[in-house]
């Protein structure tokens, strides 16, 4: 694209640049995205944790709903029915042995958390051995405890530990659901992490830290992310400071008793363990 501005326009970019630190696209992209009141850097996220924890799994909002919010995030499918994963504009879903295949856009959603990704960083990681070390290496991109981010991470695996939820029966709760996953080990793959990091406050209605899925290169794997080992991969990180959160309208969600100290559910839920 190629476009002729006036050089006070110009200048205006350059002394933007000068002061924010941030790129010419960046720019550019925000000044756009607020001429046709197209949300950027926002999170949309449907339904909260603490209803999963709760056992509300009901369909809240459909795929091609989702996708009208956001082209990369994750979440899962009526019933606890796996993980999904939404990267460059498409839903995927993981079934319980990792198999992925495009969701259908009136699949039923009871949790999902989206954005429009537009990276604001990319930088290259070096060698990741953990999990922990992967929140390690991310970490130093993230300037602030208090906003969301999203990062996208993209190269060559030489081991995903991953999970796929099945469906438990109607009403069991998160942590009873999660006894009966499916875990996974995928290796030497291509392919891409989809994260969401959220702050810690966000604990009640988010999963707070680092909540990653994992799909290959060619669409066919991919699950909830417990573990990674890789050599080198490409990070692009997007600061995130519009929150919209969806509250369900189902009986299910109305009536449920939602906790507000879903940490240590989540957490074994969540990770390795
Ligand atoms: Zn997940």
């Amino acid at each position: 694209m190629h476009i002729k501005l006036p050089a006070s326009l110009r200048a205006a970019i350059h002394s933007e640049i000068a002061r924010s630190g941030r790129s010419l696209d960046a720019i550019v992209r925000d000044a756009l995205a607020a001429y046709f009141e197209t949300s950027l850097h926002t999170v949309f996220q449907v339904s909260t944790s603490g209803a999963l924890v709760a056992g509300v799994y009901d369909r809240e909002a459909s795929v091609a709903t989702i996708l009208d919010h956001g082209d990369f995030g994750l979440g899962t499918f009526t019933g606890l029915d796996g993980e999904m994963i939404i990267l460059d504009g498409r839903a995927y879903h993981a079934d319980v042995s990792g198999t992925v295949t495009e969701a259908p856009e009136d699949a039923g959603v009871p949790f999902a958390i989206v954005t429009r990704f537009a990276s604001e960083q990319q930088a290259a990681i070096a060698e990741v051995t953990s999990f922990s070390h992967l929140e390690a290496l991310c970490d130093p991109f993230r300037a602030s405890g208090n906003i969301f981010y999203a990062m996208r991470l993209d190269g060559r695996f030489a081991a995903v530990k991953a999970r796929a939820v099945s469906p438990p029966p109607p009403g069991t709760k998160l942590v009873d659901a999660v006894k009966t996953q499916h875990e996974f080990t995928l290796t030497d793959i291509e392919g891409t992490l989809v994260g969401i990091w959220s702050p810690e406050f966000s604990g009640p209605f988010s999963v707070a830290g680092y909540h990653f899925h994992f799909i290959s290169r060619d669409r066919l794997k991919g699950g909830h992310v417990l573990d990674i080992k890789a050599d080198r991969l490409t990070l692009q990180v997007e600061p995130l400071t519009q929150f919209h959160l969806a509250l369900p309208e189902t009986e299910a969600f109305l009536k449920a008793h939602i906790s507000g100290d879903t940490a240590a559910a989540l957490a074994f839920a969540e990770h390795d363990h």
